[in-house]
């Protein structure tokens, strides 16, 4: 029984529960948790970030009253900034990727965001992208600060204040793995540094989808552009290297396909009754592609970072599957399998 009361909706940022994974894991050596991020007010991680480096600003005196606040954001963390401006009373105008979908900018406006659509396959540099409408945005706007969470250290303070210390408390310093999507890089980072200062043998495996440059930069410190094509999922990997992504902690990354995190994240919803995003199933997907690596007494946490109900008309949708080239029959088989 929850007894308490709140003073407003910022005071249930963090906090989530870790939940074991069942028939999905049966195969899977070890003991597999769910980290769900979904259970933020926002319903997703970003909420964490959002309200760390807002209130980091205020207590630098960065942020006036009537402040506009600026930011890149495939969605989620454009939720989170909108909803912790409108709790501080301070406007926000968002850049967004046009791989986001219209119910996306819908939610976003509808918590008082302005909202600038750019191409998202283009250049971080080119004029057009996000980052540089952004950064505009931000020199023309008087009284306003820029979030910038793919270079703003802040972003991996929040986790490693945050979700790595529940994650120890949760597992009750049990856990022998870590596996995360990195976009900004923010939450594996934050997360792995505080873990690792509590047991550096933890392995932190970061997830990665083809079409982006994280897993290669890792094992050569080169950017490859060659690595960069476009891809389906949304707030996984990156065409640029993300200075909040502290890629030394990071062990391994282990790179997803589109299809088969898309099967994924319909399966967890079928066999555990989990509403997580197309990125939950990137990272479960991850976890099946290193099973062979996991012993026996492993206990690995999952990093689930939004809800399912972002996707409905995406990878919930059979005709979006089908459009995408999908097969259809693995679809139906997942489906008989929940049946029986
Ligand atoms: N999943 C989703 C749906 C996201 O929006 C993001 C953030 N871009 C991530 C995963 C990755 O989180 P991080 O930025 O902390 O690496």
């Amino acid at each position: 029984m929850n007894t308490e009361s709140y003073n407003n909706i910022l005071e249930l940022i963090a906090n989530t529960p870790l939940v074991k994974l069942n028939k999905i894991a049966e195969n899977i050596p070890g003991d597999i948790y769910a980290k769900l991020e979904s259970w933020n007010p926002g319903h997703s991680t970003k909420d964490r970030i959002a309200l760390h480096i807002i209130e980091e600003a205020e207590k630098d005196g960065l942020l006036k009253p009537g402040a506009t606040i600026v930011e890149t954001t495939s969605g989620n963390t454009g939720f989170s900034i909108a909803m912790v401006s409108i709790v501080k009373g301070y406007k926000c105008i968002l850049a967004v990727s046009d791989k986001t979908k219209g119910e996306k900018i819908a939610y976003l406006k509808a918590l008082g965001a302005k909202v600038f659509v750019c191409p998202a396959n283009v250049p971080a540099d080119d004029p057009r992208s996000y980052y540089e409408v952004a950064k505009r945005i931000h020199k023309e706007t008087p009284n306003s600060i820029y979030i910038n969470q793919y270079f703003n250290q802040k972003n991996i303070d929040a986790h490693y204040l945050t979700t790595g210390p529940e994650i120890w408390e949760q597992t009750k310093g049990k856990i022998t793995h870590l596996v995360g999507c990195c976009g900004t890089g923010g939450t594996i980072s934050g997360s792995a540094r505080y873990l690792k200062e509590q047991n550096p043998d933890i392995k932190v495996i970061g997830v990665d989808a083809y079409g982006s440059i994280l897993k290669k930069y890792h094992e050569t410190g080169e950017l490859d552009k060659n690595e960069i094509y476009p891809y389906r999922i949304e707030g996984l990997g990156k065409n640029l290297v993300p200075k909040a992504t502290d890629f030394d902690i990071i062990d391994e990354f282990v790179k997803v396909t589109d299809e088969e995190s898309a099967y994924t994240t319909r399966e967890i919803a079928l066999k555990e009754g989990i509403m997580g995003g197309y990125t939950s199933g990137a990272a479960f997907q991850a976890v099946k592609q290193i099973k062979e690596s996991l012993p026996e007494d492993a206990v690995v946490v999952v990093v689930f970072p939004d809800h399912g109900s972002r996707y409905i008309t995406k990878v919930f949708s059979d005709e979006w599957m089908q459009e995408q080239g999908f097969v259809q029959s693995k679809l139906n088989g997942l489906e008989s399998r929940a049946t029986v």
